[in-house]
């Protein structure tokens, strides 16, 4: 057995259990938070990172041992889509979504705006598996490309199954119309960086941040975020959805840019439920 592959059978599991802290060591950082594990406050404080500077994503790798799938890591996240080089698999089904109005509350982790769930009752299926939606929470600009090209902004909303499996369902974000439900969060949107989470009143409605269509392209990648932990499954939405100038600007006078660059596919292919 190869060193790199001892190393990283040692290191998988540290990365499952770093996944669920976030940089300073709470439990509101990072790609995967909201997975409620006990794992969460077990878990020793991790490096300072950003996207900016000696701690942005070139450095990630550099900056704890738990991040260096960051750099060593073959089928990392994001990636840009090449619609050219997308695989047609009529055997794979449209993504079943089933979201319902439920409670959240709102977090500044001081890398991206994170929604989190208070319930378990929104639900994704794919390929006859069921993922619980635990938060949701935003890039800018988009972290994917598609065909070299960025959107305005990227929503991840961040789900895990019963096994402990993450699926980012991706929708990407262009400027137009304003959608009226993300109000209900941005009319309280967060500033400054806290471990306190905002109270959004009433319930809100994911539906209303997917489009219509939900055509996807899926692939196997891994947190867009430091510790870069693989084995997540991406389904990126083809059609994006329109918010107005003014709630991309609302984002963007906290976060100027919170998107990690495009990582290599390797030998990966992107698949179509087309
Ligand atoms: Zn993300």
């Amino acid at each position: 057995m190869s060193l790199s592959k001892r190393l990283s059978q040692i290191l998988f599991p540290i990365m499952i259990m770093s996944v669920m802290a976030g940089c300073g060591g709470d439990k509101q950082n990072g790609e995967a938070e909201g997975t409620q594990e006990p794992a969460a406050t077990a878990s020793a404080h991790q490096a300072h990172w950003s996207y900016e500077g000696e701690t942005s994503p070139e450095h990630w790798a550099e900056l704890d041992e738990l991040f260096l799938a960051c750099s060593t890591g073959k089928t990392q996240s994001p990636i840009n889509i090449l619609q050219e080089n997308v695989k047609d698999d009529k055997s794979l089904s449209p993504i079943v979504v089933k979201y319902s109005p439920s409670p959240v509350a709102m977090i500044n982790n001081g890398h991206t705006i994170q929604v989190n769930l208070k319930n378990q009752d929104n639900r994704i299926i794919i390929e006859g598996k069921t993922y619980t939606l635990q938060q949701f929470h935003f890039h800018l600009p988009s972290e994917h490309e598609v065909d070299g090209k960025h959107a305005d902004m990227e929503l991840h909303l961040v789900h895990k199954n019963e096994e402990g499996r993450l699926a980012v369902l991706s929708v990407l974000i262009t400027k137009g119309t304003e959608n009226a439900e993300l109000n209900k969060l941005w009319s309280v949107l967060p500033n400054e960086e806290s471990e306190e989470e905002v109270t959004v009143d009433g319930d809100f409605d994911m539906n209303k941040l997917l489009p219509a269509d939900l055509h996807s392209f899926r692939y196997q990648g891994s947190l867009t975020t430091p510790p870069c932990t693989e084995g997540v499954q991406w389904i990126v939405l083809d059609n994006p959805v329109q918010w107005s100038g003014e709630q991309i600007n609302q984002f963007g006078a906290i976060f100027p840019h919170d998107n990690r660059p495009v990582q290599e596919l390797g030998s990966r292919e992107v698949e179509s439920d087309e």
